[in-house]
């Protein structure tokens, strides 16, 4: 899937949203899934590339309405990635809604602008919310505070 950033091109590997799609809340006990997105910035064509992703680990908080990413692992997992050649940006957040077309909460929005003021280099992230009818992707900057909704789709038409 490709979508127009903050001047900016996002390309979403098809297996990303595979793995997204699988922690939908699609029942009703199903808890919210998160994580985080990594990508490479390709300086020519103006393009970022979402290849990898954490999914959800023993250590994070989740319930029904919440997901918080305590898990050291995603970090590591990030770290790893850029072991020997610092090739690798973080690109944002994911995390499931159990509503079929989702909206950031209070608590989302609190915690994306908690993220732009660490040492991340990127002035925007790009943040999904998977819902069970659509995914959305919200950027997040460049001015502080602000939120621009990038994407939204339904999950029947990305031709998963
Ligand atoms: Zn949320």
């Amino acid at each position: 899937m490709l979508f127009v950033g903050i001047d900016e091109r996002l390309s979403i590997k098809d297996e990303i949203l595979l793995t997204i799609r699988r922690h939908v809340q699609n029942g009703p006990f199903r808890r919210e899934s998160g994580g985080v997105l990594i990508g490479r910035e390709l300086i020519e064509g103006n393009l970022v590339v979402v290849e990898h992703m954490t999914s959800p680990m023993p250590r994070d908080r989740r319930g029904r309405h919440f997901f918080d990413r305590r898990d050291a692992s995603h970090v590591v997992f990030y770290n790893e990635l850029n072991k020997d050649e610092c090739i690798y940006a973080y690109i944002g957040e994911w995390h499931t809604h159990p509503e079929r077309s989702p909206e950031p909460s209070v608590k989302d929005l609190r915690n994306w602008s908690r993220i732009r003021g660490e040492d991340f280099a990127r002035s925007v992230q790009y943040h999904a919310i998977a819902g069970t009818y659509e995914i959305g992707f919200w950027a997040f900057g460049p001015a502080d505070k602000q939120v621009s909704l990038m994407a939204r789709r339904k999950w029947g038409d990305l031709g998963l």
